[in-house]
């Protein structure tokens, strides 16, 4: 298989070459299609030592690309603003995701001076206030419209929404169009679960191929423990960066394993035998499933 050659080639560096550092795994919305709903004790915020700790162990690898969100609405944290000065200039690429709610004029202007890439979460006007409960869409607008002024594009800015069963396929041009000339990229994701499990909506991808994921990215949740990967939302632990260090971690046996489950396509971890969204190269999930616009940058 030719991705299995590719694996066996793929050289796995000394560090992690993309690392997902959650910075808080509360949320202030209940989005209808969102993971979390399924995973318990998503309440917590990362202690800011911590935080400097892992970002004082990854600053000797500048090439990195560090985001700073996952479960939660980063922007919850009291102490996100020190934590977007503490990375300024350290990493090749810093990116933040949001459902946008929490956002003011000090938050935004310290993304805009820290930060490289903010992706806004919406949905459609139409469908927005029964999908991103409790938000209204015109206050969210509003916001993005103001980061946007305030940016005057120096970061690169991405809007984003799920598509579902539920959405109107006419609405997803007038969508695009709305936004197209005012941000770096629209995106159009397809719901991938709405049962919690991964695999749910497209019911598998055929044939098989390694994921590459586990030998370019971490993921490190805010209490310290360690998973695969942004498909990975409660599963075992691959380590825990409160008792070893992330490098530790990256080439401890669990990592090892993984990679070779992977490599010959033997695949028991209980969070990648069921993914349907691996990918067949570092990068790049190839799945179809997503409609990009690049419409300037990035
Ligand atoms: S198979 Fe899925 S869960 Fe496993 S590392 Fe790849 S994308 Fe993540």
């Amino acid at each position: 298989m030719e991705t299995a050659v590719e694996y066996e080639k793929a050289f796995v560096p000394e560090f992690p070459s993309r690392i997902e550092l959650e910075l808080v795994s509360d949320c202030n919305l209940e989005c209808v299609y969102c993971p979390r709903h399924y995973v318990e004790d998503l309440t917590n915020y990362i202690d800011l030592d911590l935080f400097k700790r892992l970002i004082d162990e990854a600053e000797p690898y500048p090439d990195t690309t560090l985001v700073l969100h996952r479960r939660g609405e980063s922007l919850l944290h009291p102490q996100f603003v020190e934590c977007c000065e503490y990375v300024r200039g350290k990493f090749k690429e810093v990116q933040i995701a949001t459902n946008v709610t929490p956002l003011i004029d000090k938050k935004s202007e310290a993304i805009i001076e820290s930060l490289d890439f903010i992706s806004f979460s919406i949905d459609v006007p139409s469908r927005f206030d029964v999908t991103r409960l409790p938000a209204k869409y015109e206050p969210v607008e509003k916001k993005i419209l103001r980061f946007l002024e305030l940016n005057k594009g120096r970061i690169r800015t991405q809007v984003s929404m799920v598509q579902t069963a539920e959405t109107p396929l006419d609405e997803l041009d007038v969508f695009k169009e709305n936004w197209k000339d005012k941000v770096d990229r629209v995106r159009i994701y397809q719901e991938h679960s709405n049962d919690g499990n991964f695999g749910s909506i497209m019911g598998g991808r055929f044939p098989r191929k390694p994921c590459m994921m586990p030998v370019y990215e971490m993921l490190i949740f805010c209490d310290g423990k360690t998973g695969r990967c942004n498909h990975d939302w409660d599963g075992p632990p691959m380590g825990d960066v409160t008792q070893n260090t992330i490098k530790e971690i990256w080439t401890n046996d669990n990592y090892a394993d993984l990679r070779e489950q992977h490599r010959t396509l033997k695949i028991t971890d209980p969070v990648c035998a069921h993914c349907d969204s691996w990918y067949p190269e570092i990068g790049v999930q190839g799945t179809g499933q997503t409609l990009e616009q690049a419409v300037s940058g990035s």
